[in-house]
């Protein structure tokens, strides 16, 4: 990456929802969908909470439940806090989507691969630095990762 490149991203990620659709966007010209990357995979489903929520992984599902490659299975099975579930039209990989509202109108969102492997082994513990958390139940020893270094992090560079 040049420093325009670099100057470019910088900007780009200036708030969560852009550094989001950057890395989605990345991952979908790569592969056509996020599926394949274990990074997606990692921080789509990791387990948030119980007295905290994490704000880019909550985003990170919100926008890829969006993108055109996934469309909704209208039959799935019923599930706690399993909201719905998609299908991805480019590589067949099935996904649930769990929403829990842990405390009022807060929620916890995950995106998991049906029958898949759990996503919490995939990397050591890590999280974004936009947490919210009950006082007194934020997450303790793990590493936080900036909006940029997350981005770095999602693209495999650096890590
Ligand atoms: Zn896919």
């Amino acid at each position: 990456m040049n420093k325009e490149q670099l100057r470019k991203m910088r900007e780009q990620i200036e708030n969560r929802e852009n550094a989001v659709k950057l890395v989605l966007d990345e991952y979908c010209s790569l592969d056509g969908c996020p599926c394949g990357f274990k990074e997606f995979v990692f921080w789509a489903g990791k387990k948030q909470g119980p007295g905290w929520m994490d704000n880019i992984q909550n985003q990170l599902v919100k926008s890829a439940r969006e993108l055109d490659c996934f469309s909704k299975i209208e039959d799935f099975e019923k599930e706690y806090w399993l909201e719905g579930a998609y299908y991805c039209k480019n590589c067949g990989t099935r996904w649930n989507y769990f929403s829990q509202e842990w405390r009022m109108l807060a929620f916890q969102e995950r995106l998991l691969i049906i029958d898949g492997d759990d996503p919490n082994k995939l990397f050591d513990e890590v999280i974004g630095d936009e947490i919210f958390a009950t006082a007194g139940s934020e997450p303790a020893g793990r590493r936080v990762l900036n909006l940029e270094q997350w981005v770095e992090f999602m693209l495999g560079r650096k890590h």
